[in-house]
């Protein structure tokens, strides 16, 4: 992967402040991602039930298992996540590293530019309404002291 000197995302990814990580993947590995994001300080996850299909498509090997849907689409959750640009292969890292099994239907990522946050609670905009108490950024100007 070709990344633009010192950039924490690679070349052809549009250059924005925020991205969102947004992971499709198997149900049953979704607490196991959630808990080691929140070792990490991330903080701020949104997950919704989805049903799909993919290289996996409605291939019977899972039916008579916790991936089985009715019809050709197999059940799936999405995990959306916005973060900070240097937050962003973190997070991509860990959904990999608890996402996969290595068979076929494991799931993808997609990385979006993200133009503006406001927290609806104060109306703050940008990288203050981006950051949380005790997240990551937190986390590691905290660990750097
Ligand atoms: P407040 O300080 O007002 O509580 P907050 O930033 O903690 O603000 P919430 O209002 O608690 O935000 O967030 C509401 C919902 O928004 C969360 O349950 C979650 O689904 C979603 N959410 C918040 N931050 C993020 C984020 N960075 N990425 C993805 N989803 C988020
Ligand atoms: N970037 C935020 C922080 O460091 C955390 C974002 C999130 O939890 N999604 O405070």
């Amino acid at each position: 992967v070709v990344r633009a000197e010192n950039s924490p995302v690679p070349d052809y990814v549009p250059d924005s402040k925020f991205y969102k990580v947004e992971a499709i993947l198997r149900p049953w590995r979704v607490p196991h991602v959630s808990s080691a994001l929140l070792k990490i300080g991330i903080r701020g996850v949104t997950v919704s039930d989805v049903r799909g299909f993919g290289a996996q498509g409605g291939s019977s090997e899972r039916q008579a298992g916790s991936e089985f849907s009715e019809d050709n689409f197999l059940a799936k959750v999405k995990m959306e996540i916005v973060v900070s640009k240097d937050q962003v292969e973190s997070v991509i890292e860990k959904i990999i590293e608890e996402a996969r099994t290595g068979e076929i239907g494991d799931g993808k990522i997609f990385l979006l530019p993200v133009s503006d946050i406001i927290r609806v609670r104060t109306g703050e905009r940008g990288e203050k309404a981006e950051r949380m108490t005790g997240g990551q950024a937190d986390i590691i100007s905290v660990g750097s002291n």
